[in-house]
């Protein structure tokens, strides 16, 4: 990719996030990532060329030296930052512009910077056969957070019964944020039980929300419609698996398609690259008491012997473990912050050394993993607290990406064979992506929403009683 010949008719609208907008090579397998402001900032306060090159660095700084070494080197693609022709930008900005779902467009483009992240586009896997003409699937999954917080400072104990995720739901309903509830429980995918992960999975596909995307040869084809009172359509979804899941001469049922479908993304969430070893793999597993939300739709019998645990390197148990460094939840962390803030006051010059705001670098993470294990009164402990808490809300944040390319064509080749000897193969590929540092001036932010969050889940438990 030459920099300085950079045409937008090469590049097409492939998605955004909350901060984010990406868009997609029409040939090569990359990507842009840009940053998006609220449109109202654009004007008056948008940085300066330079302090937004300092936080796209920052990010992939984040990403490289400190994500990456918790998270494993196999699963995290940290790119390249690039500096973009503004023209380039600019251009590319009005062409994607209709494309953008109504409910993101709060936000716009940062199209004065230049500056932004090109990475490899992980929706695509080159095919494993030259033969193979169906195009890679890719599912995206938002996991969220996988455990129930185990913090002796936590206040209230709707909190160790009931996930984040299932208590945020019944917020954002109320506030308008989304129509229907999703039955998707983060314990469940994180459980390590097959069938819990199966039920799981079917809880996404059925109310995807902004935790679960499809994409078909680099297409998105499956996720939350932008008009939020339309449910996406399943009948569709198994139109398009269907060529991937259809066996000799036998018609696969719906069910039968998805079924396969789903089977397939939970031996990948499981699986630690070593397929010949799963018989005496090391497992992580949390103690019952911590995987078991009172709010899964899942049958108690189903639920009651917690799950068989995570295999020690598959992508959910290094995804959990980051999560975990959040140890003594908001409530616990809150005085912890407020140490910090009043050290800092009353010496601001300490804020470099202690890289309350980075750089992130291998020092950074040393502080993240050297932190005292006990209250010891001392600045350090507290930073390095902060510092853990902000490393495990990126974990609770980041996306799944698993790219399944089919290597099937084989079993055309042998017409004669009834029972064929393997359903559907396929090679596959996991990666994480959407690693950024999350701000250490968003804690406050986040004290006050954990408080609203479950008064207001109290509250309404307490009307339907
Ligand atoms: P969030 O609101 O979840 O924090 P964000 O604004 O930080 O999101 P990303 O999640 O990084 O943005 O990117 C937005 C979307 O773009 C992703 O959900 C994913 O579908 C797509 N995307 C991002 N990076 C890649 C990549 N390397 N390859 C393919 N698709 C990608
Ligand atoms: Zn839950
Ligand atoms: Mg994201
Ligand atoms: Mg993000």
């Amino acid at each position: 990719m030459e920099l300085d010949k950079m045409d937008e008719n090469d590049w097409k609208y492939h998605g955004e996030g909350n901060k984010s907008l990406v868009v997609s090579h029409i040939q090569h397998s990359r990507v842009l990532r840009l940053l998006k402001y609220p449109s109202e900032d654009a004007e008056n306060t948008h940085q300066t060329t330079e302090q937004a090159f300092q936080h796209i660095l920052n990010i992939f700084e984040y990403s490289r030296n400190v994500m990456k070494p918790l998270l494993g080197e196999k699963y995290v693609h940290s790119g390249e930052v690039v500096k973009l022709p503004l023209d380039f930008v600019r251009q590319l900005s009005l062409k994607i512009q209709q494309e953008r779902p109504e409910l993101r467009c709060d936000k716009v483009m940062d199209t004065f910077s230049g500056c932004g992240l090109c990475l490899p586009n992980l929706t695509h896997l080159s095919p494993c056969h030259f033969g193979d003409r169906r195009p890679p699937l890719c599912v995206e999954i938002k996991p969220k957070c996988g455990f129930l917080p185990f913090s002796r400072h936590v206040t209230k104990d709707c909190k160790r019964k009931v996930c984040r995720f299932c208590m945020h739901q019944h917020f954002k309903l109320a506030n308008g944020k989304w129509n229907r509830l999703s039955r998707y429980c983060p314990l469940d995918l994180f459980s390590g039980s097959k069938q819990r992960m199966y039920v799981a999975i079917m809880n996404l596909l059925e109310e995807p929300q902004n935790n679960l995307k499809i994409f078909k040869g680099g297409e998105l084809i499956y996720s939350c419609k932008d008009d939020a009172k339309q449910q996406p359509d399943l009948d569709e979804l198994v139109q398009h698996l269907w060529p991937y899941f259809h066996h000799g001469n036998g018609h696969q049922s719906s069910t039968t398609v998805l079924s396969e479908f789903i089977q397939l993304i939970c031996s990948a969430l499981l699986s630690t690259g070593d397929s010949n070893r799963s018989g005496e793999q090391r497992k992580v597993q949390l103690a019952e008491s911590r995987v078991l939300c009172e709010a899964s739709p899942l049958h108690r019998d189903l639920l009651r012997n917690g799950g068989p645990g995570l295999p020690k390197d598959c992508v959910l148990a290094k995804i959990l473990q980051t999560q975990m460094m959040d140890n003594l939840d908001i409530e616990g962390l809150y005085p912890l912050y407020k140490r910090v803030e009043q050290y800092l006051e009353e010496f601001p010059k300490e804020r470099n050394r202690l890289q309350m705001d980075g750089p992130y670098d291998a020092g950074f993470l040393e502080k993240v993993k050297t932190c005292p294990a006990e209250d010891d009164r001392s600045i350090e402990y507290a930073v390095g607290k902060v510092l853990q808490y902000r490393v495990a809300m990126t974990a609770k944040d980041c996306s799944i990406m698993i790219t399944f390319a089919p290597c099937g064509e084989d079993e055309k080749l042998q017409p004669h064979l009834e029972i064929q000897p393997t359903k559907s193969r396929f090679a596959s590929s996991v990666s994480i992506l959407d690693l950024d540092p999350k701000p250490y001036e968003s804690i406050p932010h986040q004290h006050k929403l954990d408080t609203k969050i479950v008064n207001y889940y109290l509250m309404s438990k307490h009307a339907t009683q």
